[in-house]
């Protein structure tokens, strides 16, 4: 393909958002796996963290840093509590719908783990709300930006720890190059490498493979959130999360004796421990959920998703509890970037969830990806506007038959991926 100023990998909200703020004479490809509409943050459920008043602050900031172990890069923190009504504000002149009372004002909720509510929402499809608004301002704003469905990034182009471009294939197994000044990598999270997970299978970690091979620096790969409660089913695919924010408005944990055993507000890695241990003391596949402290009329009006979805499974929500049982969710490791979203390599970004930029320490603090995600995708773009270099000069050659067989290549990886996460874990459990 003919050179672009920037390629960017990944069509999620922070691919999309980093798309935003290039100017009009950038010329810009986004490329992506599958088609738009198959990304995490369509998936997003419970909402979007906002800093709601100025005294939130240390609340806020307290709550991220226990929910991430004291782990959290604290700048980071501070960087995306501090951009959080800027990053809502350009949402909504996108157009973007947030739950308000009826006098206009917004509404929050509250998931695991808050002190209180904070979290702006669109019923229980907040993802979708905000990255169809996203991608409607690219389609209608921004013709410098083409989005290329059906095609994988399957390596980097580099030279002297600088990135050039992508090496790419498309969905008829053919393979080209984009050479690019700025590449920036926006591919989520690693539950495709999973048996169970809430995340589109295509998801793989590729960015943290073809970043491992060519020794771009990673950051806590091994701190994997387990989400505690998805549907429990014996169906194979993807597993259907029933959002924190349910337990936020009262919903309700039960063992097979159907009573409590634990605090359905704990951080979700101590929560998914106690249902595992429950799980474990009953000898069952999943413990019970039960909506039916929320109300009818506001189970059918907050999460009119999870209660289709429920019934589609056989289950009525207002009626009856739910088995679940928890499964693989949200990547809080992933490539290290620097405050500005830059990676070890020149000319490379990372932002989204595939990236660590230190928000959430070892453990993610609900809501608060999204936030995170726009937050650092936008300080991505503007750092490469600022400081943008052209890159001329012959490209080294590139192999096409080192990426076949696919399914070898993508074998490869997975297993390198998660041998590293497994030493890792041993590492840090000696
Ligand atoms: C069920 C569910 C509910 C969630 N609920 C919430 C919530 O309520 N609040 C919250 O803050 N967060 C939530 N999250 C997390 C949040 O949705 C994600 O962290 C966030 O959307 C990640 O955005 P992203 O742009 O980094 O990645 P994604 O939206 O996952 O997009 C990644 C993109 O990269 C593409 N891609 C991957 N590999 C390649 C490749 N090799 N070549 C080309 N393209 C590639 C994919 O096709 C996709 O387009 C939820 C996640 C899930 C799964």
């Amino acid at each position: 393909m003919e050179k672009q100023d920037i390629v960017i990998v990944g069509s999620g909200c922070a691919g999309l958002f980093a798309a935003l703020q290039f100017p009009a004479d950038k010329r810009i490809t986004m490329i992506t796996k599958e088609i738009i509409e198959h990304s995490d943050s369509f998936l997003a459920q419970g909402g979007i963290c906002v800093l709601k008043t100025p005294e939130d602050y240390q609340s806020f900031f307290d709550d991220t840093l226990k929910a991430g172990h004291y782990e959290n890069r604290k700048e980071s923190v501070d960087i995306m509590i501090r951009s959080s009504w800027d990053t809502i504000r350009e949402l909504v002149s996108y157009g973007v719908d947030f739950a308000r009372a009826e006098d206009g004002t917004l509404l929050y909720t509250r998931e695991g783990a808050h002190s209180k509510p904070r979290i702006l929402y669109h019923e229980d499809e907040t993802g979708k709300e905000i990255t169809s608004r996203l991608l409607s301002q690219v389609r209608s704003a921004h013709p410098n930006v083409q989005i290329i469905e059906n095609t994988a990034m399957v390596d980097l182009i580099c030279q002297d720890n600088t990135c050039r471009g992508v090496v790419i294939r498309r969905a008829d197994g053919s393979y080209d190059i984009i050479p690019a000044d700025y590449t920036v990598l926006a591919c989520g999270g690693i539950g495709g490498l999973y048996k169970h997970s809430t995340n589109y299978p295509q998801l793989t970690g590729d960015g943290l493979a073809v970043c491992m091979e060519h020794g771009v620096a990673l950051e806590n790969i091994n701190y994997v959130q387990i989400h505690p409660t998805t549907l429990y089913t014996k169906k194979p695919g993807r597993s259907f999360l029933i959002s924190e924010s349910v337990r936020g408005e009262g919903a309700l944990l039960y063992n097979a004796k159907g009573e409590r055993f634990a605090n359905e507000l704990m951080p979700r890695d101590l929560l998914t421990e106690a249902i595992r241990a429950q799980m474990a003391a009953d000898g069952t596949d999943f413990v019970w959920e039960d909506l039916r402290p929320i109300g009818e009329e506001e189970i059918k009006n907050h999460f009119p998703n999870i209660y289709a979805r429920c019934l589609e499974e056989g289950y009525d929500v207002t009626r009856e509890c739910i088995p679940v049982t928890p499964a693989q969710h949200y990547f809080m490791g992933g490539i290290h970037v620097d405050e500005e979203s830059k990676t070890t390599m020149e000319h490379l970004y990372a932002i989204g969830e595939t990236a660590c930029n230190g928000v959430h320490g070892k453990n993610r603090l609900a809501s608060n990806s999204l936030l995170e995600s726009l937050v650092f995708a936008k300080r991505a773009a503007l750092h490469i506007i600022e400081h943008y270099t052209p890159q001329d000069g012959s490209l080294p050659a590139v192999d096409f038959s080192a990426y076949e067989p696919a399914e070898t290549l993508a074998a490869r990886r997975k297993e390198a991926i998660l041998s590293e996460i497994r030493r890792l874990n041993e590492h840090e459990y000696q």
